[in-house]
């Protein structure tokens, strides 16, 4: 059982495999103090999904071993790994019913008022009270209802709601307009913060404003380091 975790993460050697012979992840090593913010970059193929799917236990590794605080992450039981690692997706995912409903996914028990706390701390309070009937508009699993950067910033909202000590944002390559933009840097810098996360990240101000940025290469960290130590290279 975890209880209440730091969020220290290593990975130590970690070898995982999708099919055999072919490694997705070739020994990986990485060290993460609680509450820090990691940029997990590299091209297509490179492994951060894998990364982040170890993380999370989609699969265990073949070789090597996660740990968070230091207990490999095999030891503890899912539902207790996953109520302490969020996990906001690219594909910022909304289903159908109420505004409300969709953030409260995020902590099932929350009161209205911390809904709205929550979505006041991400910057979406505005627009949603400006829809037809506010936190109670429907909107549907593919209706456009909302904007992508919209979507986004629900889905932090759900996720400040679930305030885990790990997260892990695959962040949207959709093209969103600069004032939208900033607003989510805004809303993102408040999810952060005091948590450790992992982002995929694909907006160079994610990645210039993380502690750490791992460059991921056919499975293999290439680089490491932060904006400034990787531009000295
Ligand atoms: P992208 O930027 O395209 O999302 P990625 O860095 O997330 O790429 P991964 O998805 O981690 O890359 O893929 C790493 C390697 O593992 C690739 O060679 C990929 O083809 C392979 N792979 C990924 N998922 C599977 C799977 N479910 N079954 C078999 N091979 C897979
Ligand atoms: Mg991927």
């Amino acid at each position: 059982e975890l209880q209440s975790i730091k969020g220290d993460i290593s990975f130590r050697d970690v070898v995982f495999e999708y099919e055999k012979n072919r490694p997705a992840l070739k020994g990986v090593s990485l060290e993460v103090k609680a509450g820090q913010t990691i940029a997990l970059v590299g091209h297509t193929g490179s492994g951060k999904s894998t990364f982040i799917n170890l993380l999370c236990r989609f699969y265990d590794p073949v070789g090597g071993q996660v740990a968070i605080d230091g207990t490999d992450i095999r030891d503890v039981t899912i539902q207790s790994l996953r109520s302490q690692v969020g996990i906001v997706l690219q594909d910022t995912f909304i289903f159908s019913g109420t505004i409300r409903d969709n953030i409260r996914f995020g902590k099932l028990d929350a009161t209205n008022a911390e809904i709205e706390e929550a979505a006041k701390a991400v910057g979406a309070h505005e627009f949603i009270v400006n829809l037809p009937n506010g936190y109670d508009t429907q909107v549907e699993e593919r209706g456009n209802v909302l904007s992508m950067g919209q979507r986004q910033l629900l889905s932090f909202a759900r996720a400040l709601l679930a305030d885990p000590r790990v997260l892990i944002l695959d962040e949207a390559t959709a093209s969103i307009d600069t004032e939208t933009e900033a607003k989510i840097q805004e809303a993102l810098k408040k999810l952060l913060h005091g948590r450790t996360s992992f982002i995929i990240a694909h907006r160079l101000s994610t990645i210039r404003n993380a502690d750490q940025i791992v460059v991921l290469d056919h499975g293999s960290i290439v680089e490491q380091g932060d904006h400034d130590e990787l531009m000295r290279l």
